[in-house]
């Protein structure tokens, strides 16, 4: 029997003494070709699938590819009975055709296929949109409409794809499930692969009169109007998350969700810190000096603050609860406002004499800092 063996090199079309690589490579392409789903009942395929599989199944483990090497199929021939109980061909192992079935879940894509039905439901594919909205549309929230551009179910046949009138038949080839199973018997054992339905496409369904709207599949391209309600306190790069308005599922899996990602648009006035919004206001010399009535704007509109007299420039100032409202609770952000002494400039004649005079009245003494520093200085240089 082993003297009518196709040389195992032979068989996957390769020369004596090819590397482990090519050997990988060359039982891919092999497997492919002659695969019983790639060959409906062709009895010639499938005996050089089996060949196939066989040569692989020794030519990919090194201890027997190196006695089928030194001594052909006698070597590895479980009838040749070589080597005794524990020699020549040691008991084809499950381990091995794993190796085959997984390199079929890769190459029919159905790494999980053993497990899921192929024609199960599937969610529908999410989608995302970008939003620019204003500052203050962030703060207070609002409602938007955004126009997308979609895959929708199909109103003509409801999503099902056939034409109205005409349902989809149970596939007859696999019974529905999507699937088909082959059973393979080789010198070695029996084994079952899964693959799917070549007459359903793994839907378990045919579709005898597909819908002239969507071309059978359910779903049509369009463009939709969706309302948008953003919520008060949202920042840059929010997102709202929209349910159920992605594109529609498959074999009645539910739809996808949308996400509209948020750009906040900058304010003239006011910087944001979370709920917390800075402002910095100008004030003149004379109101640091003798303290004024300021007004300050915030979110919700003008506010008066008293700013006592000797302000310091850059000292800050808190507006408790005149912040950003938070997207999550009713906790309201602080506003802060820190004053920048500004000092004039373009002065005319008169103005200088008028400054001048104040300079003469207003002494280093009434400086606080700048006397203190001047003592210091004179310490520092006696
Ligand atoms: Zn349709
Ligand atoms: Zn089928």
């Amino acid at each position: 029997m082993a003297e009518n063996k196709r040389d195992y090199y032979e068989v996957l079309g390769l020369q004596k003494g090819a590397s482990d690589d090519e050997i990988k490579k060359a039982f891919r392409k092999m497997a492919m070709k002659y695969h019983p789903d790639k060959n409906p009942g062709d009895k010639k395929a499938e005996e050089q699938f089996k060949q196939v599989n066989e040569a692989y199944s020794v030519l990919s483990d090194p201890e027997k590819k190196s006695k089928y090497d030194r001594f052909g199929h006698a070597g590895v021939d479980p009838n040749a009975g070589f080597g005794g109980a524990g020699g020549g061909f040691g008991g084809f192992g499950a381990g091995g055709f794993e190796d085959i079935f997984d390199m079929f879940g890769g190459m029919f894509g159905g790494g999980g296929s053993r497990q899921r039905r192929r024609n199960g439901p599937i969610k529908g594919n999410d989608l995302q949109k970008a939003m620019t909205i204003t500052f203050e549309e962030a703060a207070f929230g609002t409602k938007k409409e955004i126009q997308i551009n979609k895959y929708v179910e199909c109103e003509t046949c409801s999503g099902t794809g056939a034409q109205p009138g005409t349902s989809k038949k149970t596939c007859g080839k696999c019974g529905g499930t999507g699937e088909v199973h082959t059973t393979q018997r080789t010198p070695f054992g029996t084994f079952q692969s899964s693959s799917p339905c070549p007459d359903c496409g793994g839907t378990g369904q045919i579709n005898e009169h597909p819908c002239g709207d969507c071309g059978g599949t359910g779903k049509v391209r369009k463009s939709v109007t969706i309302s948008v309600d953003i919520p008060a306190g949202v920042d840059n790069d929010s997102v709202i998350s929209i349910k159920g308005q992605g594109e529609p599922g498959s074999n009645g899996g539910p739809n996808g969700d949308l996400y509209v990602v948020l750009t906040v648009r900058p304010h003239k006035l006011f910087e944001r810190k979370g709920q917390d919004l800075w402002l910095e206001i100008p004030i003149t010399f004379d109101q640091a000096a003798l303290g004024d009535d300021i007004t300050v704007p915030t979110l919700e509109g003008k506010v008066s603050y008293k700013v006592p007299a000797g302000t310091q420039p850059n000292t800050v100032f808190r507006l408790k609860g005149k912040g950003v409202k938070s997207v999550r609770s009713s906790r309201k952000g602080d506003l802060y406002v820190r004053v920048i002494l500004e000092v004039p400039t373009k002065l005319s004649g008169k103005q200088k004499k008028a400054i001048q005079n104040m300079a003469k009245e207003v002494k280093n003494d009434c400086y606080k800092r700048k006397s203190g520093f001047l003592d210091s200085m004179k310490e520092f240089f006696s």
